[in-house]
């Protein structure tokens, strides 16, 4: 802020105003295409020890009509910023309900846990845990398939407000994650105070696990942390067999990652486990 205060200059420079007029026509095409209804939702596989998958976590794709589907890396951080991911989480959770309703009926699916993203920002929201009741409620979900994804950034707030807000979802059976663990700041003394159910050891620490002592290290410091929290753990971004073994060696059980199964659209994610 001081070197822009400095310089009025920077607020002429053109290639700032170019990536202003970027962004705000970004913003403008984000609102675009949830009028257009353009977001999918893709379900990657989460399997257990004999590889039967169990799970699925919900993940976001913009299907642009000329540029095809977008990653959320490449739209999540704006959505973010200008409050969009609100609107847009909130449409995760009512299609991920819908579809856990569709589940229920069919045999191969009923069973399946669903993981949804909850950004900081829906979570700081007063009324979130109201609004995922209203939604399950609506769409008469059964809330135990629900699993919603926390991260790190989270323990920054009150923790008081954080676990009246997760304790009144967990009574009615939602389940907790604490997705990238590792990665960011998390206080041990906070994180078990935390009603979780589960621990996500960050793909950072699976890729080179193999050939980094300090990754396996890490990855076995947060199992350890989670069988002594009573905390299942499941591991992400597993890639290959070796890596799956490793993880399997130092009592991680549960995975998900490119070895499993890529995020799928919902067709073939239902054929992978229907086998039609
Ligand atoms: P994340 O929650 O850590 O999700 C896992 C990411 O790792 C996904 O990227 C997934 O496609 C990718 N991945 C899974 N297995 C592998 C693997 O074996 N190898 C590699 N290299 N990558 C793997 P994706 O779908 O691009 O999502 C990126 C991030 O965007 C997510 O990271 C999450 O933070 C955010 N995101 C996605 N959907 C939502 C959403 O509905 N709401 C919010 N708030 N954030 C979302
Ligand atoms: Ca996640
Ligand atoms: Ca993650
Ligand atoms: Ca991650």
């Amino acid at each position: 802020a001081k070197a822009a205060g400095r310089n009025n200059l920077r607020f002429f420079d053109p290639a700032m105003q170019a990536s202003i007029i970027a962004r705000t026509a970004m913003e403008q095409a984000l609102h675009e295409a949830l009028d257009a209804k353009q977001f999918r939702i893709f379900y990657q596989p989460q399997v257990d020890a004999e590889g039967s998958i169990d799970g699925a976590e919900a993940l976001l794709r913009w299907e642009h009509p000329k540029q095809g589907m977008v990653p959320p890396a490449n739209f999540i951080p704006l959505a973010e910023e200008t409050g969009l991911i609100l609107p847009l989480g909130h449409c995760v959770l009512e299609h991920t309900c819908e579809q856990l309703v569709k589940w229920s009926r069919q045999p191969k699916l009923a069973e399946l846990t669903v993981a949804v993203n909850v950004s900081i920002r829906q979570f700081r929201q007063e009324d979130f845990a109201d609004q995922v009741l209203a939604v399950l409620a609506k769409t008469g979900a059964n809330p135990a398939r629900l699993k919603l994804e926390l991260t790190e950034s989270i323990l920054a707030l009150d923790l008081p407000d954080i676990k009246s807000k997760m304790g009144r979802l967990k009574t009615q059976g939602v389940t907790f994650s604490l997705d990238d663990f590792g990665t960011g700041y998390s206080s041990l003394a906070y994180l078990k105070q935390l009603p979780l159910d589960q621990l996500k050891i960050d793909r950072s620490f699976v890729r080179d696990i193999l050939d980094d002592a300090n990754d396996a290290a890490i990855a076995k410091m947060i199992i350890a942390l989670a069988a002594s929290m009573g905390l299942q753990v499941i591991a992400e971004g597993v890639e290959t067999a070796p890596q799956k073994d490793k993880l399997f060696a130092l009592g991680c059980f549960n995975y998900q990652g490119y070895l499993f199964g890529k995020p799928l659209p919902i067709e073939q994610f239902e054929a992978l486990l229907t086998g039609r």
